[in-house]
């Protein structure tokens, strides 16, 4: 099993009952309180607890249904979640905690979880001691010696355990067997971090250019478009039936004086008890303003009657209003809205055939590594062919990027030198993979430091791990790992955020809450990218599975997933039933 574990130091206290934890912890409080710490403490508790008082509006709310109840004050919130089905896993209890208001997560119970946790022990409760079958116990606390290397204290010497725990909060401990290396080690950054420090540096880009319909698809908006008419630009029918004045509606029969065809017009105003027969999208007659599906009708000779007694009759009704979709002079597609079918539609319905977009960015990219090879080629031993200049330039593509190819450069400074100096000159970002992972090739960074400010950073995240980040004569350059799949990972977290920033669009990526419906694996402390497939299970809740097999090279894993599944460092693996966030990649690979 693996450790659970929090972005605070996570702390529990083992024992069988009668040892008298709650008795231990409450008088502890109050001095760790003393000495600044803040706490959280989550409590199992073994039988059907009930917080709420019978009677009180909190209780008899949730009593009548409510399976999430949150009551506040000014003083305290509380929220009572009903879990009928089962009971929620500490790692999503943790993770209901603000911990950014916290110093040290203590925990009472849970004693067969893997996170650290002192032993409690009193001979006279009669038990055996713990410590020997789990290895997560750091120390004893005991009003008899223990047969152990740990750490051991007197149970009834509150200071002495006190110190310890303050001790273990302030990480001045040597720390237990966790693997916290990704939390703590210092020039790791998170997904957040980094694409934040990213975005930093990243400005819009203002260039725009008028373009065709044809051209447009996939391309920003740079200026409002407005609208030049009205849409639609008569009132019209949206039936096919009967045109009447509403204020006739009573009428028992209507004289047909006349038959109007979408693309024609009645000209004569409608009088009294008149009606007109009328095709959807026909333009309404002068005075009519209500229109009867031919359904309800029934027309014989020039005479037309409805069945009011089952329909009846509302003024108004099967009309569109002229301007009713969009008003002359109206805002039809703000600026910075992606292009895409409906927004095709939407400006040829305004008459337009031309729309001012933001320049289309263009985007070097390049691959390197003397194993890489072009497809098409007789495969060389020991080599494998590019596929990241593909991935790259159909994600591009989906961006509405222009691709500049650079192909793959030799593993050479010189070559990388001219490389990525005609990029900047062309381009308005650089994209390059492979050979920035630590311990490759030093000249690859001696070329970067030489011609510009580039970062090289761990994120804590998998795949993707190696990324560096910075500008080539101001020009935005990303250094993407070698292998397939972290480079489109990383695209899809780091890159498009960068131009959707360069292209002045307001974009976050769409993601939602599922359910797994397997185990998936995650190492704490780092955000795990699983590629997934959501669907609607029968009950019509979105769940989520692995597509499988997760190496970093195994482009099958992206090709077969809809989505990709982010497990958060704090969560460290998701169990049946867990809910996971996931990234639709619908739209975007
Ligand atoms: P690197 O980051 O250069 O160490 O590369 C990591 C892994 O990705 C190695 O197995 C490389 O062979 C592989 N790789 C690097 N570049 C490419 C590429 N353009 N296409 C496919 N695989 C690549
Ligand atoms: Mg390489």
């Amino acid at each position: 099993m693996s450790q659970i574990s929090a972005s605070l130091p996570l702390l529990g206290f083992a024992a069988f009952s009668g040892t008298g934890k709650t008795t231990l912890l409450e008088a502890m409080l109050p001095k760790l309180v003393e000495r600044g710490i803040r706490i959280a403490v989550i409590k199992h508790a073994h039988h059907n607890f009930d917080i709420d008082q019978e009677g009180k509006d909190s209780y008899r709310l949730r009593k009548a249904g409510a399976s999430q109840m949150l009551i506040s004050s000014r003083y305290r919130r509380a929220l009572v979640t009903e879990t009928p089905e089962e009971e929620a896993n500490l790692p999503h209890l943790i993770a209901q905690l603000d911990q950014t208001a916290l110093d040290l997560i203590l925990v009472e119970g849970f004693k067969k979880l893997d996170f650290p946790k002192i032993e409690l022990h009193r001979e006279e409760v009669g038990k055996p001691w713990l410590h020997p079958d789990d290895s997560n116990i750091i120390a004893v606390a005991a009003n008899i010696p223990a047969n152990t290397h740990l750490p051991q204290m007197d149970i009834n010497n509150l200071d002495q355990i006190t110190d310890f725990v303050v001790d273990f909060a302030q990480g001045k401990l040597e720390k237990p067997s966790l693997d916290c290396s990704d939390l703590t080690n210092s020039d790791m950054l998170s997904v957040d971090e980094g694409r934040a420090k990213i975005l930093d540096q990243i400005t819009t880009i203002a260039r725009t250019e008028t373009v065709s319909l044809e051209k447009a698809l996939g391309q920003i908006v740079a200026q409002d478009v407005l609208s030049p008419v009205n849409v639609p630009q008569h009132t019209n029918s949206a039936m096919d039936g009967y045109a009447i004045r509403g204020e006739d509606s009573e009428q028992a029969a209507f004289t047909v004086v006349g038959q109007v065809m979408a693309g024609h017009s009645y000209d004569k105003p409608l009088e009294a008890g008149q009606a007109v027969r009328i095709m959807t999208g026909a333009p309404v007659p002068l005075g009519a303003d209500t229109v009867i599906m031919r359904e309800q009708a029934e027309q014989t000779d020039n005479i037309v009657r409805f069945d009011i007694a089952q329909f009846g009759i509302k003024k108004g009704q099967n009309v569109r209003q002229a301007g009713e979709d969009l008003a002359l002079g109206q805002v039809a597609i703000a600026a910075g809205s992606t292009i895409t079918a409906p927004e095709l539609g939407m400006i040829a319905s305004l008459g337009l055939d031309t729309v001012t977009i933001t320049q289309p960015l263009k985007v070097a990219i390049f691959s390197t590594g003397d194993e890489v090879q072009q497809p098409g080629e007789e495969q060389k031993e020991n080599c494998i062919y590019d596929s990241n200049r593909f991935t790259l330039r159909a994600m591009l593509s989906k961006v509405g990027c222009e691709v500049i190819d650079f192909g793959i450069i030799e593993d050479n400074e010189a070559s990388l030198q001219k490389t990525l100096t005609a990029a900047s000159e062309q381009a308005d970002m650089i994209l390059s993979s492979g050979g920035v992972s630590v311990g490759d090739a030093d000249y690859i960074k001696t070329v970067l430091d030489a011609l510009g400010q580039i970062n090289f950073w761990r994120i804590n995240m998998r795949p993707g791990r190696p990324l560096a980040f910075g500008q080539i004569q101001d020009t935005p350059f990303f250094g993407l790992p070698g292998n397939p799949v972290a480079v489109m990972v990383a695209f899809l977290q780091f890159v498009e955020p960068a131009l959707r920033k360069m292209q002045g669009c307001d974009w976050q990526a769409t993601c939602y809450t599922a359910i797994a419906t397997e185990k998936l694996r995650s190492r704490p402390g780092r955000t795990e990218y699983t590629r997934g497939i959501y669907q609607l299970d029968a009950n019509g809740r979105l769940t989520v599975q692995s597509t499988g097999q997760q190496g970093s090279g195994i482009l099958r894993s992206m090709s077969e997933a809809n989505c990709l599944i982010e497990i958060l460092p704090e969560q460290p693996n998701a169990e049946i039933g867990d809910k996971v966030r996931v990234i639709p990649l619908t739209g975007r690979i």
